[in-house]
């Protein structure tokens, strides 16, 4: 864990290099900042230096620009927030120390969402990050505290019935090709190769209290002691969205009480929404995405400007690391923060059938001037 750089010292000696770098955390921190913070600690005892390190050994990623630095607690966005309040308002659009987060969980306000056509929409996956209120977060948790973490969720999620009855299998338990198949199949997170969670501190102690749970047929899943105390995942082949986005609230939503029962609330404020590990991550924590085939317009010089006005972001289907092959992208919602769930789910749905359209116009080798979106 990173340390509290050193009283004798100066702020000047101890000042990261952050000349070459290209992340949100490396924008905002300046000397006079990071001389204030220096000197502060959480309740838990996470410094600045916890807060920034993986920003500091990362200084960008080719396809996404990165946050740049995470929270090892809930008290760290406010007992640091001279940096991440303008992280948070750089990376979600604006979003001011002052904004209050809407929260919206009904899939009866979703409009259509059932139709994105199958032939191009092969999977539709909905998840989202939870923390649980008294533990640190990944970054700056003890071995304890989170095999503490893991057992109140076996315990709260045994308690799930009817479709979403299942069964948790801990990493450590699992052979290693049990676990690649999982990964190959796209439910299971990868393994912490990735030097933005190794840098983090998420990746100590790796398999220990790090599981999945999931429902028989893997339409519900949760992931335990990843990046997030919990992930929640809801997913299925095809498009249908709304369907998927059902299961996620009703999953959701029983699971929070579940934990409420048991004496634990997730951390959730008004201003932030609900607090997560990774400051991208605010608000809603959800990503609504779809894994579809766009071989054609992926190749249009006009692609990511669209995806831009439409608000959303690509990424390869193997996860955040990687590149798209065979032009099959995972097209999601570019925000967390500021939007409520349903509102994020609603682009994810109609800019997933624009985008489709356009494929099928560039297939027939027609033009598709006349479908470009204004900015959302
Ligand atoms: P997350 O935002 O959930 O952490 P990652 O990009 O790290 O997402 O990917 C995690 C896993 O989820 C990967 O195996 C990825 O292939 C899978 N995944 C993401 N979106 C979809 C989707 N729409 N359909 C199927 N699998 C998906
Ligand atoms: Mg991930």
């Amino acid at each position: 864990m990173a340390k509290l750089s050193m009283k004798w010292l100066s702020a000047e000696d101890e000042f990261p290099d952050l000349s070459k770098h290209n992340n949100h955390m490396a924008k905002v921190l300046t000397l006079p900042i990071y001389k204030k913070l220096r000197e502060r600690v959480t309740p838990n005892g996470f410094t600045i230096e916890g807060v920034i390190q993986t920003g500091v050994d990362n200084p960008g990623h080719p396809f996404i620009m990165t946050v740049g630095c995470v929270a090892g607690d809930e008290e760290t966005y406010e007992v640091f927030k001279e940096l991440l309040d303008p992280v948070i308002e750089d990376r979600h659009g604006g979003y001011k120390p002052t904004d209050k987060h809407k929260t919206d969980l009904n899939p009866d306000n979703l409009k259509g969402g059932d139709d994105l056509d199958p032939k191009y929409v092969l999977s539709s996956r909905v998840r989202t990050g939870r923390s649980i209120r008294g533990f640190c977060l990944p970054p700056h948790c003890s071995r304890g505290e989170r095999r503490a973490v893991e057992k109140l969720s076996v315990e709260a999620l045994a308690a799930l019935s009817g479709d979403l009855k299942g069964k948790y299998y801990a990493l450590k338990n699992m052979t290693e090709a049990e676990q690649q198949q999982l990964i190959d199949d796209h439910f299971l997170f990868d393994k912490p190769v990735s030097p933005l969670l190794l840098a983090s501190g998420m990746a100590r102690d790796w398999p220990d209290a790090r599981g999945i749970w999931h429902n028989d047929n893997k339409t519900f899943l949760v992931w335990v002691n990843e990046e997030d105390h919990l992930r929640v995942i809801s997913m299925q082949k095809g498009g249908k969205m709304k369907e998927v986005f059902t299961r996620f609230c009703t999953g959701l939503t029983k699971i929070e009480t579940l934990f409420r029962d048991r004496g634990h609330a997730f951390m959730w404020n008004e201003h932030l929404g609900y607090v997560l590990t990774c400051p991208s991550n605010l608000g809603t924590g959800l990503r609504a995405g779809v894994h579809v085939k766009l071989p054609n317009m992926s190749k249009q010089a006009k692609f990511d400007e669209i995806l831009s006005k439409l608000r959303l972001q690509k990424r390869g289907t193997g996860g955040v690391d990687t590149a798209a092959v065979g032009g099959v992208f995972d097209i999601s919602n570019a925000d967390r923060l500021g939007f409520s769930e349903v509102e994020l789910v609603q682009m994810v749905v109609d800019g997933v059938k624009l985008l489709v359209e356009m494929e099928k116009r560039l297939e027939k080798g027609q033009s598709i001037d006349n479908l470009m979106p204004a900015q959302k």
